[in-house]
């Protein structure tokens, strides 16, 4: 699939970066027309690996978390978030709705599934102390709002 556009940036994964990552999201996303419900879903999808990215893969450690946002042909985006942090033993366990590994943070396990339900593909690459790869993928079929 062709890209359009693209851009890559990296930041420490500390917890004022979740919004950082968003706000650079939605500000390059918005050149492919999406409409207010898709750019939500999409800002909450890189919310969501992102904190996962820093709650989980940089739990005990500090690291930086790289960000690939693409515009491909056809209006398809294009998301990868990177960590080089602990890894994910199970990934198809890690996966299932409801799993987590931090209860006792009161966490609900529902971070796969929510960026599963708003985006069209989410491909998880992650080894016990390599860190974690998702990459999720969503055709924009919204009507475009935009005026000019
Ligand atoms: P919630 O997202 O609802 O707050 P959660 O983060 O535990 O809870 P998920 O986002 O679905 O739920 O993630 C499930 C589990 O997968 C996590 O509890 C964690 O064990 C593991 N995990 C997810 N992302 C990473 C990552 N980047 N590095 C290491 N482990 C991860
Ligand atoms: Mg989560």
């Amino acid at each position: 699939m062709k890209t359009e556009n693209s851009i890559r940036f990296i930041f420490p994964g500390i917890s004022v970066n979740e919004q950082t990552s968003r706000a650079i999201a939605s500000a390059f996303l918005v050149q492919a027309d999406p409409t207010i419900e898709e750019l939500a879903d999409i800002r909450t999808a890189v919310s969501e690996a992102v904190t996962n990215a820093i709650v989980h893969g940089y739990r005990n450690i500090e690291g930086d978390v790289e960000i690939c946002l693409k515009v491909l042909a056809d209006r398809e985006i294009y998301i990868r978030i990177k960590d080089k942090g602990c890894g994910i033993a199970d990934v198809e366990k890690a996966m299932q709705p409801l799993f987590t590994t931090a209860e006792s943070e009161e966490r609900a396990g529902l971070g796969f599934a929510v960026m599963q339900s708003f985006m069209d593909s989410v491909h998880v690459r992650s080894k016990p102390g390599a860190g974690t790869t998702v990459i999720m993928r969503k055709k924009l079929r919204g009507v475009p709002c935009r005026t000019s």
